[in-house]
């Protein structure tokens, strides 16, 4: 059997139709954006019709889309600018604790610069319900930050019903939809969100670029200084092919939406039983609002991830325990123990996230191969627990 790719929350491969849209931007029209010359306004041209063409698919005006480098950059973007232009009016924020370290990461650097963050604390789904967010809310708030779609868990969180709760009280919410965007509907207006984050590679678009959608009139604090692309706003010669290979795959995936999310979620519920139905092993996240085609788990009686991924990378299979970032860490995610289960439990979990370049075939071989790895791996941890410690370091430093 060929590699079997089922980590598709981590990335996933430029789709050929966002490569074939790119590759004359490398070359023939290679001209900067910012020339007035032919070259150089096929680019702009280029870059403004992939400005309307994302604004259709997510429901938002043109003049809403700025590109960035992607998501990490469009959460930090977000959250820094509000931050910077509410200051005087306050100094909280609120979000969650299942948040990507783009925006975890950011919220505790705006915490050693003076501002104070509430972290609401999920049920063990990964539902925030907006009664629990209605009583965090202060008169000195000034943001929620909330995701529409975690991925660890995969739960897809209920954003409308948390941005009325904030619009009614005039506080800008923005949601990190990296995980959701072209894998469920998204529409901007619908979800009443003032700033929601994108990341191309997430859907077959190229790594390195991605959205910061930016409700009317709000505009986001100049993030990058020198020649004014992006409105003034973020400065730097604009990434044309791949602002054209995210629109493409964008697009792309918006076609077939419908039918890919029906055989997605069938594979992935199917998934999740099957697998599910080995002893010790439990289904972690919301299973009924959830991504399509993500399977999430916590596994016990393996000390720890990287010996199952281990496992199945020997048999062809990539997957991985949650996120990219922390694929290699010792510690549990801090996804898992905010979902209440305990640290122990939380060093073993494992997330398979299906494309649809997967097959039916593909499926059943991986639910077969989690099964022998988890029963084989169980019997090595029973008779031979001692060495294994060690071999959990030597692993681990091999997987760095
Ligand atoms: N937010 C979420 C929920 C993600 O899953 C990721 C990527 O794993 C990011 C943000 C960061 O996006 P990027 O890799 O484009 O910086």
């Amino acid at each position: 059997m060929n590699r079997i790719y089922m980590d598709h929350s981590a990335t996933t491969p430029v789709s050929e139709r966002a490569l074939n849209e790119m590759l004359p931007y490398f070359r023939e029209e290679f001209g900067n954006p910012s020339a007035i010359y032919s070259y150089g306004q096929t680019g702009k041209n280029a870059i403004e019709k992939c400005r309307n063409r994302i604004a259709k698919c997510i429901g938002a005006l043109p003049t809403e889309i700025y590109f960035t480098s992607g998501g990490t950059e469009s959460d930090n973007w977000a959250i820094r600018s509000v931050c910077e232009m509410k200051k005087d009016k306050g100094k909280h924020i609120i979000s969650t604790e299942i948040e990507h370290n783009a925006v975890k990461r950011t919220l505790q650097d705006l915490e050693q610069q003076g501002f104070e963050v509430t972290y609401l604390k999920p049920d063990q789904r990964g539902q925030i319900s907006a009664e629990q967010l209605e009583s965090a809310i202060r008169d000195d708030t000034i943001l929620i930050t909330v995701m529409l779609a975690n991925n660890v868990v995969g739960t897809v969180l209920d954003i409308p019903a948390l941005a009325a709760a904030a619009r009614k009280r005039r506080i800008l919410f923005h949601t990190d939809a990296v995980q959701a965007v072209a894998h469920i509907p998204v529409n901007v207006r619908k979800l009443g969100v003032d700033f929601l984050s994108i990341s191309a590679h997430k859907f077959n678009g190229p790594k390195g670029v991605g959205v910061l959608f930016c409700r009317l009139p709000n505009r986001p604090k100049p993030l990058l200084t020198g020649g004014g692309q992006e409105k003034e706003l973020r400065s730097g010669t604009e990434n044309v092919p791949a602002i054209v290979g995210m629109t493409a795959a964008l697009e792309e995936h918006m076609e077939t939406l419908e039918e890919d999310i029906t055989v997605l979620t069938e594979w992935g519920s199917y998934m999740t039983k099957k697998i599910s139905e080995i002893p010790g092993v439990h289904p972690t996240g919301d299973q009924e609002n959830r991504l399509p085609g993500f399977s999430s788990f916590l596994i016990e009686g393996i000390p720890h991830s990287v010996m199952l991924m281990n496992k199945l990378n020997e048999q062809n299979i990539c997957v991985s325990s949650g996120s990219a970032c922390s694929a290699s860490s010792k510690e549990a995610s801090h996804v898992i123990t905010a979902l209440g289960y305990d640290e122990q439990m939380a060093t073993c979990s494992l997330r398979i996230t299906l494309g649809m370049d997967n097959t039916k075939e593909e499926v059943d071989y991986a639910i077969g191969a989690v099964q022998s790895s988890i029963n084989a791996l169980r019997s090595e941890v029973k008779s031979k627990a001692p060495r294994l410690e060690g071999r959990v370091s030597e692993i681990q430093g091999q997987a760095k």
